[in-house]
């Protein structure tokens, strides 16, 4: 494939609600959520879990001097690594911080909020890169660059998220992550997202068995997800904030029911590689 066509997603962090490290969960992965896509040769990063700090270690000699970020939201495990991502620390590099926050703070106010003591030592002054932040209103659409598009939509989730559905070079991907759903029904939005896509990430917290106990917190279950799926005719689904002591036998067993019922579905496990 010519690489300019390329259009990849690398996975840093699946993992949901907090990092979650034990010799149960080495298999799919402890890192919180953290996406990296390419995009030829762009490089766009999707929420700064702890995920973001691994993911920057691996940029450090590799000769990309953008990077674009996306927050979906900023509860801590979408935030927490991002202090920790070394290119922020490189004069060479140029970073866009972006968010959509439904209550309407400012991606700059977000993380000086988030980088303040008694919380954490130092300010986001620390950084060195040149940073510029960038705000939008979920339902915005947006051009990191001229080949790239992305859609943004609200999802329901406490305080709000940020759906995202990426186009590049004929292809598309959707991140419908953080949403919950109401049994019985289609969430229009996250079927907007994911309609037709050839990839798309979705929140797969709980199982429906589990719902019924949950279904306040925001999140979503992989039944739904397929359900979605299909409706949408999207070709495949990974799933991603696993709940944060499932375990690799379990996930395992809930990838091989995934897939019994839809050929084109994963659970997603960190430092995998998908082309879109
Ligand atoms: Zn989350
Ligand atoms: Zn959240």
């Amino acid at each position: 494939m010519d690489d300019t066509a390329r259009f990849t997603l690398k996975i840093w962090g699946a993992r949901g609600s907090m990092p979650m490290a034990t010799a149960q969960t080495a298999l799919f992965g402890g890192n919180s959520i953290c996406m990296e896509l390419r995009c030829g040769d762009r490089v766009l990063m999707f929420d700064a879990g702890s995920g973001l700090p691994v993911a920057g270690r691996a940029m450090l000699d590799d000769g990309h001097r953008d990077i674009d970020l996306f927050f979906t939201h900023c509860h801590y495990d979408h935030i927490v690594g991002l202090p920790f991502f070394r290119p922020l620390f490189d004069p060479e590099r140029s970073i866009r911080i972006w968010s959509g926050l439904a209550d309407g703070t400012t991606t700059q106010a977000m993380l000086a909020d988030f980088m303040r003591r008694p919380f954490f030592p130092v300010g986001p002054d620390v950084f060195t890169a040149r940073i510029e932040t960038r705000d939008f209103r979920p339902g915005d659409t947006l051009s990191p660059a001229a080949d790239i598009t992305i859609q943004t939509a609200l999802l329901s989730h406490p305080g709000g998220a940020t759906g995202y559905r990426i186009s590049y070079a004929g292809r598309v991907m959707a991140l419908v992550f953080d949403t919950d759903h109401t049994p019985g029904t289609l969430d229009p939005t996250a079927l907007q997202l994911m309609a037709g896509a050839d990839l798309c990430l979705y929140d797969a917290t709980f199982t429906d068995a589990e719902f019924p106990s949950h279904s306040t917190f925001g999140h979503s279950t992989w039944q739904q997800g397929l359900r979605l799926a299909q409706a949408a005719g999207a070709a495949r689904i990974g799933f991603v904030h696993h709940a944060t002591f499932r375990s690799d036998d379990d996930l395992t067993a809930m990838e091989a029911e995934a897939q019994a019922l839809f050929p084109g579905a994963f659970f997603a496990r960190d430092f995998q590689v998908v082309e879109v």
